[in-house]
């Protein structure tokens, strides 16, 4: 949708972007970055963050070939890395536009159109994609047979390495090294995510992917304080009423008011990325002081208690980033992550680009 007269909009400071990236490269021993922009660079335009990006990584990652294309279309010219499988539908959009697909399965090497590159990729654990590791010495078998197609990389993906001090990664971790035995010579090798690049990074592997860095988070509890995130989301009060003691807000009456108050109305809802989850939890900020929002989260408006302060409408509210609270606070409050977080800010607010 096309935004005449947005609500509420969203400031990405592009610098910090590559300040974010920079900071990562100081302490990760694997020399080459792939910045991940899935899912429309995690709601900050994916074009966007990978033009700031670029300069800095070496390559891309996406979910899926229609968001390899939009980074095409905006100009970007590295090397991007596909996530999904590779189908009848999508062969010969890899060859078009110069992607490098991912193999999963063996019936993948008959899909892919002649010339195409391709990383491999082994599910040590996750059990979402990938060759089992058992199937190693056949998928070596099928790719020296298919000469016709590129192999460039082999990957695997860790399921619980957001925090540190995990078993799992070193189990993940052995069953790679254990795969990469059979694959000597595959010239790039890769396994972090953002989780595993701040807290598992490892010399062993040649490249890190991550999304979540270059916004300024860590995907788990432990946020490092040498990022800085990327993303404030801003909108205004647009109605201030005067709520006597004893009388609800909004919705099923989850929320009644203790002595008279004044209530502040926000044209922001769960239609524009505010859970509902964080009903009579959220707190925002309004001109520097913190106001709880009191009463169920409504599709198109949040209500916040003011307490005695009669503020005028269209004073500006900080909902999530800078003086507010961070998208990790939100994802804690909520029972949620920080990706889910970001990747529920809706197209209802206007992304407005700083820094470039
Ligand atoms: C999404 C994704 C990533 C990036 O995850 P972050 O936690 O944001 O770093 C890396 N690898 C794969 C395969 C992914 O799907």
């Amino acid at each position: 949708m096309k935004l005449h007269f947005p609500n509420s909009y969203a400031e990405i400071d592009l610098q910090t972007i590559t300040k974010n990236i920079r900071e990562l490269k100081k302490r990760t021993a694997a020399k080459k970055i792939l910045s991940v922009v899935k899912c429309n660079g995690y709601g900050h335009g994916a074009v966007r963050v990978a033009r700031e990006a670029e300069p800095e990584v070496d390559w891309f990652g996406v979910a899926f070939v229609d968001e390899a294309i939009e980074l095409r279309m905006g100009g970007i010219k590295k090397p991007i890395l596909v996530f999904e499988v590779p189908s009848a539908r999508t062969a010969a959009a890899y060859q078009t536009h110069g992607l490098t697909a991912t193999i999963s399965d063996l019936a993948h090497f008959s899909i892919l159109m002649d010339g195409t590159k391709y990383h491999l990729n082994f599910d040590t654990g996750m059990n979402r994609l990938g060759f089992s590791p058992s199937k190693a010495p056949e998928v070596r078998k099928m790719a020296i047979v298919n000469q016709r197609l590129i192999c460039s990389g082999i990957y695997s993906h860790y399921s619980m390495a957001d925090d540190p001090g995990s078993k799992e990664v070193e189990k993940q971790l052995k069953a790679f090294r254990d795969v990469l035995k059979h694959f000597d010579e595959i010239p790039l090798v890769h396994i972090c995510n953002t989780g595993g690049a701040v807290h598992y990074d490892l010399e062993e592997f040649d490249m890190v992917r991550t999304g979540l860095t270059q916004l300024g988070y860590a995907a788990g509890r432990v946020q490092p304080d040498w990022l800085e995130p990327v993303l404030t989301w801003k909108s205004k009060v647009v109605q201030v009423k005067k709520v006597s003691k004893g009388e609800s807000v909004s919705y099923d009456a989850t929320w009644t008011a203790p002595i008279d108050c004044f209530i502040g109305t926000i044209p922001v809802g769960y239609g524009d990325g505010i859970l509902r989850s964080l009903s009579n939890k959220l707190k925002v900020s309004v001109n520097g002081a913190m106001y709880p929002v009191v009463g169920n989260v409504t599709m198109d408006y949040i209500m916040i208690n003011l307490g005695n302060k009669k503020i005028p409408v269209e004073t500006e509210v900080t909902l999530l980033g800078g003086d507010a609270w961070s998208a990790s606070k939100w994802a804690e409050e909520a029972g949620s992550n920080v990706h889910e977080i970001l990747t529920g800010l809706s197209d209802r607010m206007a992304r407005s680009y700083t820094n470039y």
